[in-house]
């Protein structure tokens, strides 16, 4: 079976809005579905000339409302319409499992049209779903179809188990909504004829990606039966930047890989869709680090000093848990700084949720008399005495102390984060300007925090190098490559 297709999914409300999206992004697609629900009734009239006014094949669909459409009209009317606009060179027609009309579908297959026939499931995995799909083929031409709203990774495990079993049988499948996200960009791999994709603005269907975010982020067209599946486990997971620095590596070094953000309810589940996809490798975000640990069949050292894991490999049939934020907090303090340090190793780490767990752990390990600064007291006592650091709170007699640790000052909370970025966690303390400081927040690439500490004249770590850093590490343990070049690597902000 050849590669999967890419098809654009119109939803204007006009022909003419339909015509400019395929203009606008014209060489990104194979085949256009046009969702005439969606249209305005005074378009029908125009329905029958699109395919030649279109540059490729298209689909005709009219989606009911049951189904996941806009169509409230009688069924009469999408009869007609139908009817309507057989002989327009319509490529395909997208008919339900229920629908039945054989003059309409001889007509349709007399104009050289094929028929899809599908299953929309919005609530609830069908039962019975691979007799259903191999039924829904009534003609040798017919193409069955099955979309299906996820709602668990059991639910996509039962999923990518129908598309095995059916290898070899041409049919479209695809999970919608985030945790269904893979079968979209997998196409290729799970053996379905195409993968649907829509304009940023204007998805259908939930999960359904751009056709240049298939293609440039996710390597759509590069993927096929034999490629490696990788990807990071979360909950929520889609906004992760961690499928930009992956996929650019895998592309800049030609492998037959993909990293996809995989979101799923608990990391149970997890090694059953490893199983089932063959997948070696996945960075673990939150609020899985912690979880994951007792699944684990290894973990190295800074995961039990810790307590928290962010990547797992397979090697030999058994899953070994490693935490490279240690070693990806600590890589741009060596390039830039520790390497020619003099004198005391003084650092005050602002925050104490899990990030702070690993740096602090990675600067103790590194010499470093840390002090601990955070909004909620219990928290920075517990991790101080796990690392026997000083420890405080976020106000004038913790900006007092930091003065006797402010070699490095590092921030660790989310406070500056998006949308939220004129946050400020420690406006308590001046700086002197002799300090590095790191801020470990991304997003923005310059926080309000280091924007105060520049204008002091401290030397600065942007979270942007730490976010690299350790996806770095990770790179290496799954591909035993180094990355390419990552410092010009679009993150997207
Ligand atoms: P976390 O476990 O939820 O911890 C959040 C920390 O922020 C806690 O110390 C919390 O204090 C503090 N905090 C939250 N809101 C606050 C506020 N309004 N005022 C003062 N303190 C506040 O989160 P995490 O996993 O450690 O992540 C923290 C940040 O680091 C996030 O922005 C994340 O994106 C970033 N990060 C960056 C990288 C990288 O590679 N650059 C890696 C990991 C994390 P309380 O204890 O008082 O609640």
């Amino acid at each position: 079976m050849g590669k999967a297709v890419l098809c654009l999914c119109l939803t204007g409300r006009t022909i003419q809005e339909n015509l400019n999206t395929l203009n606008d992004f014209k060489g990104t697609y194979d085949l256009a579905e046009l969702r005439a629900d969606f249209l305005l009734p005074s378009e029908w009239q125009y329905l029958k000339a699109f395919p030649l006014k279109a540059p490729c094949p298209v689909i005709m669909t009219i989606r009911k409302p049951g189904d996941g459409g806009l169509f409230a009209h009688p069924e009469e009317d999408r009869l007609k319409i139908f009817r309507g606009v057989t002989g327009g060179g319509y490529a395909f027609f997208d008919f339900e499992e229920d629908f039945a009309n054989n003059d309409l579908e001889a007509g349709a297959r007399a104009d050289g049209a094929r028929i899809i026939r599908s299953i929309h499931s919005v609530s609830g995995f069908p039962s019975g779903l691979e007799t259903r799909i191999r039924r829904l083929k009534r003609h040798p031409t017919d193409l069955p179809k099955a979309a299906i709203q996820i709602q668990s990774a059991g639910e996509l495990l039962e999923l990518l188990r129908t598309a095995r079993r059916l290898q070899g049988f041409e049919k479209i499948l695809l999970g919608m909504g985030p945790i269904g996200f893979i079968t979209r960009v997998l196409a290729s791999k799970i053996g379905s004829f195409l993968s649907y994709s829509s304009p940023p603005e204007q998805s259908a269907a939930p999960g359904r990606t751009d056709p240049l975010t298939l293609q440039k982020i996710y390597r759509y067209r590069q993927i096929g039966p034999d490629t490696k599946i990788f990807g990071i486990i979360g909950n929520p997971v889609m906004h992760s930047f961690s499928p930009r620095i992956h996929n650019a590596g895998f592309e800049r070094l030609g492998l037959d890989a993909v990293y996809l953000p995989m979101q799923i309810e608990d990391p149970g589940p997890f090694f059953s869709l490893a199983e089932e996809l063959g997948i070696e490798g996945v960075s673990v975000t939150i609020p899985f680090k912690e979880s994951v640990i007792p699944l684990l069949n290894k973990q190295s050292e800074n995961v039990t000093a810790t307590g928290a894991c962010n990547t797992l490999t397979k090697k030999n049939s058994s899953w070994q848990g490693t935490n490279t934020d240690v070693q990806g907090f600590l890589t741009p303090l060596e390039e830039r700084f520790l390497s020619d340090w003099q004198g005391e190793r003084t650092a005050t780490v602002i925050g104490a949720g899990g990030a702070a767990r690993s740096i602090v752990y990675a600067l103790r390990r590194e010499s470093f008399h840390v002090l601990i600064l955070n909004r909620t007291p219990e928290r920075a006592k517990s991790l101080a005495e796990s690392f026997g650091c000083e420890w405080d709170t976020l106000d004038s007699g913790g900006a007092k102390k930091a003065r006797r640790y402010n070699r490095l000052v590092v921030q660790t909370t989310s406070v500056g984060m998006v949308p939220d970025v004129e946050g400020e966690p420690f406006g308590e303390y001046r700086f002197q300007g002799s300090e590095i400081v790191y801020d470990i927040v991304y997003n923005p690439s310059e926080t309000s925090f280091l924007r105060r500490a520049m204008r002091s004249g401290c030397r600065l770590v942007y979270g942007r190098e730490m976010l690299l850093a350790q996806a770095l590490h990770q790179f290496k343990l799954f591909t035993g490559r180094d990355l390419p070049e990552p410092e010009s690597i679009d993150l997207g902000f």
